[in-house]
């Protein structure tokens, strides 16, 4: 039984004093859960929020890692000092990285082992644009960023890692992909772990994300291969997030 994950992706959202009183909501609001919750949050908030949620079950990401280790790499942020701030998780390849500032199936791939080398668990965002779906390519292009990290990483890799199916065009658009066109994708990717080691696709977590809301949550994370969700705008009210949290 995999556990499940829901995880908020702040973006460039907010101020310090926000994010401290959005953490601190959460932490007290949470209560009992068996799944885990984390929140990623901006590079310079990590520690500020770190300390609010120090004494609570919510885990700590950031939005993205450097895909070097370290050296003169201007305005990067490594995996190690990600690892020493006390980030559990990364995203990577996420798709406003992959649109607006070139991210590239190689990139993410090369993230992908940087935040793997130091113990932070990769979050490796795939997912189709609209004029890709009405191609009829999703599954090829979720294939082939999927592949690039498969081929750099290894499927050993995804033992510690978290794959997030986002479409794109339901990205902050209000649009969710319905629940069966979801699983069928979440389906897939779980078939084509499967056919590199079966042990691992039972074992990898896969995310849906792409306009989650309370009203939507329910019924998404009850399709099989949805492991939980990773949840942008709605992440940034708490009693909507908690609502979420508390719909596995
Ligand atoms: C995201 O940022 O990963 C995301 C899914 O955003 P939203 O929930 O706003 O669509």
């Amino acid at each position: 039984m995999r556990q499940s994950l829901i995880m908020g992706n702040w973006k460039m959202n907010g101020n310090l004093q926000d994010g401290q009183q959005l953490a601190k909501a959460l932490a007290e609001g949470l209560g009992e859960v068996q799944q885990e919750v984390a929140v990623c949050v901006p590079f310079v908030y990590l520690s500020g929020i770190r300390d609010v949620l120090a004494s609570s079950p919510i885990a700590l990401g950031a939005q993205n890692v450097a895909d070097q280790a370290s050296g003169a790499y201007t305005g990067e942020v490594s995996a190690t000092m990600l690892a020493d701030i006390g980030a559990k998780y990364a995203l990577v390849g996420h798709s406003e990285r992959r649109s607006y500032y070139g991210d590239t199936n190689q990139t993410v791939a090369n993230r992908f082992c940087q935040a793997q080398k130091q113990n932070v668990i990769p979050v490796l965002c795939v997912g189709e644009t609209l004029e890709e779906r009405e191609q009829d390519r999703t599954f090829q292009v979720v294939d082939e960023q999927l592949d690039a990290v498969i081929d750099a990483a290894g499927i050993e890799a995804f033992a510690n890692a978290v794959i997030a199916y986002e479409p794109v065009w339901a990205i902050g658009t209000g649009k969710t992909a319905s629940d069966d066109q979801a699983q069928e994708v979440h389906k897939y990717i779980r078939e084509r772990i499967a056919a590199r080691s079966q042990a691992i696709a039972d074992k990898v977590q896969i995310l849906y994300g792409g306009s989650v809301k309370a009203d939507n949550a329910k019924a998404l994370f009850a399709m099989p291969d949805i492991d939980g969700g990773l949840v942008g705008g709605a992440s940034l009210d708490a009693k909507g997030f908690l609502q979420i949290c508390h719909s596995v």
